[in-house]
């Protein structure tokens, strides 16, 4: 594949640039974990924060038990019986057993308890019943087939610790150990709303001139994925006042603000005006492609995220900066995402004076290895690579690379 393209072909700009590690280091400097916690049943914790350890009471699984249909027995007896055992009981899962009779085995099954006395399992597919006995057609070992009380959580373990964001997994886990609820830290309230005269929302006509509001819904789902609490104040006409008002607004009840567009310097660019009149803004210009322009400040002591108006910058930008910090604010331990190294599919011969984020998508080479290619149109307004996409091949400051050389790859689900 040839080299991807992006709007202009050129890097005018190189002056008065921060590199991606200096703004990340900054901003998430100013990210303050929320604390405020709260209890939630376990099984509506999906995508919540873990405020508390969950230490077991218990041992999982609670008894030995079988982990195949068969004969429970004693290695022991299996040596000298030729003739077969006598089954001297039946055990079912949720059964209790009694102890095994010497020179004799039990009919068990899948999670039932082993009964006292029984050192292994032999699984039904290698035993053969007559009428009153069984044999069995292969050896048996000491513990085999047999799961052990505490191999997978003992009393004492500490299974999940503070700053887990739970999936189904971890909800599983903490319901094998018998929590009904957690403490988990309240949902993050992130603000967000749109500036740009030029939006419309889904489901109106289109105007001459309009285009409609994407970057509403690429946050929307995004914010979603990350289990916070939206407040969605739609689209701000491009004026100072309401601009101000807008801000005021998503300030008073969020702990983060998030917007999109008019961080440029434009005369139509409010939010940059807005913000240093209600409290402190600090503008980057980050040495990164797409994205260029990020705002971030205060408005009293909610936070503000300004995203480019682009919606590729919008998508980029979020995942690498807005991601990392709503991570850190919602107490997550690890909120860094760190690249794992992909083969390249396509030449990058020349070198930029910005970090680039190319959107790519691996595919398997057939000796197993997974190489990126990159969408073919790299513009920041083009959203269908983002889709099209599986993850950013980061390209950084004068790197240059060739197919089969190694890159570096971000996978957009780790940004979760
Ligand atoms: P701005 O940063 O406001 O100058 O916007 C940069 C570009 O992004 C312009 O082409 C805008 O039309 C476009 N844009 C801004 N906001 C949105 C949005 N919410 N949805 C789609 N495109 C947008
Ligand atoms: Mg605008």
């Amino acid at each position: 594949m040839s080299k991807p393209t992006n709007d202009c072909g050129c890097d005018r700009d190189s002056g008065d640039l921060i590199s991606v590690d200096r703004a990340m280091e900054l901003l998430l400097g100013a990210a303050r974990p929320l604390r405020v916690t709260e209890a939630v049943d376990t099984i509506s914790s999906l995508n919540r924060v873990l405020a508390a350890s969950c230490i077991s009471a218990v041992n999982v699984p609670p008894m030995d038990n079988s982990a195949m249909d068969g004969y429970a027995l004693r290695v022991s007896d299996v040596g000298d019986a030729d003739a077969g055992l006598p089954v001297s009981q039946r055990i079912c899962a949720g059964d209790t057993a009694d102890p095994l009779q010497p020179g004799t085995v039990a009919r068990i099954f899948t999670g039932a308890p082993v009964p006292a006395g029984a050192d292994a399992v032999i699984m039904q597919e290698q035993a053969e019943v007559t009428d009153d006995k069984v044999c069995f057609t292969n050896p048996a070992t000491i513990g085999q087939n047999i799961r052990r009380s505490g191999e997978d959580v003992a009393v004492g373990d500490e299974i999940l610790t503070v700053g887990t964001r739970l999936r189904g997994q971890e909800m599983g886990l903490a319901a094998s150990i018998g929590l009904l609820g957690l403490e988990v830290y309240r949902k993050l309230k992130v603000g967000i709303f749109f500036t740009g005269d030029e939006l419309s929302e889904p489901g109106q006509e289109l105007a001459p001139g309009k285009i409609y509001d994407s970057n509403r819904f690429t946050l929307h789902g995004l914010l979603s994925a990350l289990g916070c609490e939206i407040i969605d104040l739609g689209i701000v006409e491009d004026t100072l006042d309401a601009t101000r008002t807008g801000l005021q607004a998503a300030s008073d009840q969020a702990d983060l603000v998030v917007t999109s567009g008019g961080v440029s310097v434009g005369e139509e660019d409010y939010v940059r005006i807005a913000l240093e009149e209600l409290g402190e803004l600090t503008m980057w210009r980050i040495a990164m492609k797409p994205g260029k322009p990020l705002a971030f400040g205060h408005v009293g002591e909610t936070p503000f995220i300004g995203l480019p108006g682009n919606p590729v910058s919008v998508f980029a930008t979020f995942n690498l900066f807005a991601t990392p910090f709503i991570k850190k604010m919602q107490g997550m331990a690890n909120y860094l995402t760190a690249p794992i190294p992909v083969i390249a599919g396509f030449d990058w011969p020349r070198e930029g004076n910005r970090q680039e984020y190319l959107r790519v998508k691996l595919e398997i080479t057939t000796d197993g290895q997974r190489r990126a290619q990159a969408y073919p149109h790299q513009g920041s307004g083009v959203l269908t690579s983002t889709s099209w996409a599986d993850g950013f091949i980061v390209v950084s400051i004068g790197e240059t690379f060739k197919q089969g050389d190694l890159v570096n790859y971000l996978p957009f689900s780790e940004f979760r």
